[in-house]
């Protein structure tokens, strides 16, 4: 029987790339839901070329242009965020894949784990956000969450087969972005084209300017915490530039087991899709002679003061964490429509973290209403 997915977020990096690895994979996968925020071209042509049963749009005209392409087709067009929370708790799907963006991913990550359906998660933020509610939630139905993140679907495979109370700590690997060697004096005039330039991978906006920040290894440690159920102390990161090793498993002999590959998400996005498989594919093979060297460097706190916020929020724990990436999605919107400096990232969250009211352990709706007080916030510190 054919395994049925479901894609949100499907015209955006994650989505296109799950896709275009559906497309190659010798297998039988059926794609029964697709979204998209706005990009109406582009999920009319793939609503056309896949067949799902319903696609959502959250731009309302986006959504009526969207009504208009796929009249008489069959397939149904829902609207707004609600058409896409709706197909996000549906439990005819084996899979979903999350390949939102921001803070907006967390409801629909908890809705498919609420539906006991299998999650592929590339939006990290769901974990940042509700780690705690996601965990509960998806005790209690039996789904899973498969890591899509490089780094995490390195850990996860290199733990496999092992025991977690083996494990002294996991070393997560970042590339140190495009301002690993610039001179630090010259970080306030950081330009936006200079932040996207990311020197190993090709992915989204929001996820580049956190890598030039490296504010995306800070959530990608949350993101182990809640995956793996390691504490702040047991996750390190490790600056290797070349990002071929995607990350580690220290166990308490001393002996590391790291995953390689080349850099490319169309990796552990397959992994996900085809887990306990790793099955035939048809992009270049790992040469590590052309590689030459792996090189590693200690992570720097002053020139990325983001990875120190991020470990404080997971020690201080509860809604901090939330507050965090709430801050973060917002003051990085700011930044690539050029309202604050590069520097003003790390500043705006910090205030925000510290101004916010803490709550031990937050339910779902306190969790939106502390996003819409940090958006709020970052809006009025932007302004002032
Ligand atoms: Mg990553």
């Amino acid at each position: 029987m054919a395994k049925r997915i479901s894609i949100l977020g499907s015209t955006g990096s994650i989505g296109v790339n799950t896709l275009n690895v559906i497309d190659q994979l010798d297998e039988d996968l059926e794609v029964v839901y697709l979204s998209a925020y706005q990009n109406s071209k582009k999920i009319i042509e793939q609503a056309k070329k896949y067949r799902p049963q319903a696609v959502a749009v959250i731009n309302d005209s986006s959504a009526v242009d969207v009504k208009d392409g796929l009249a008489g087709e069959s397939i149904d067009v829902l609207m707004g965020r609600e058409g896409l929370l709706e197909i996000s708790q549906r439990d005819d799907v084996d899979l979903l894949m999350n390949g939102l963006v921001g803070s907006s991913g967390m409801e629909p990550t908890l809705n498919a784990v609420k539906a006991g359906v299998d999650v592929a998660l590339s939006n990290k933020e769901s974990l940042v956000m509700a780690g705690d509610i996601i965990n509960k939630t998806k005790e209690k139905t039996g789904a899973r969450i498969y890591p899509v993140d490089s780094e995490h679907s390195a850990i996860w495979q290199c733990l496999t087969g092992e025991k977690l109370e083996d494990v002294r700590r996991i070393i997560l690997t970042g590339s140190g972005g495009p301002f690993r060697t610039r001179d630090l004096k010259t970080f306030f005039d950081i330009t936006v084209n200079e932040a996207l330039n990311h020197p190993n991978w090709n992915m989204g906006h929001k996820i580049t300017i956190d890598s030039a920040t490296m504010m995306n290894k800070g959530l990608e440690v949350i993101e182990a915490h809640w995956l793996f159920n390691f504490s702040a102390d047991q996750i390190d990161i490790i600056v290797h530039p070349q990002s071929i090793i995607h990350s580690m498993v220290e166990f308490k002999d001393s002996s590391v087991k790291a995953q390689m590959g080349v850099p490319d998400m169309k990796v552990p996005i397959q992994y996900a899709l085809t887990y306990p498989h790793h099955a035939a594919a048809t992009w270049d093979e790992l040469d590590l002679v052309q590689v030459g060297q792996l090189t590693f460097e200690e992570k720097d706190l002053d020139r990325f003061p983001c990875i120190g916020l991020a470990y404080e929020a997971l020690r201080s724990g509860g809604t901090t964490t939330a507050v965090l990436n709430v801050a973060n999605d917002n003051a990085v919107y700011n930044f690539l429509e050029d309202r604050i400096k590069f520097t003003d990232i790390p500043r705006l969250i910090e205030e925000t973290c510290a101004a916010h009211d803490w709550i031990e352990h937050p339910n779902l709706e306190e969790l939106l209403k502390l996003e819409l007080w940090a958006t709020e916030f970052v809006r009025n510190a932007v302004e002032a």
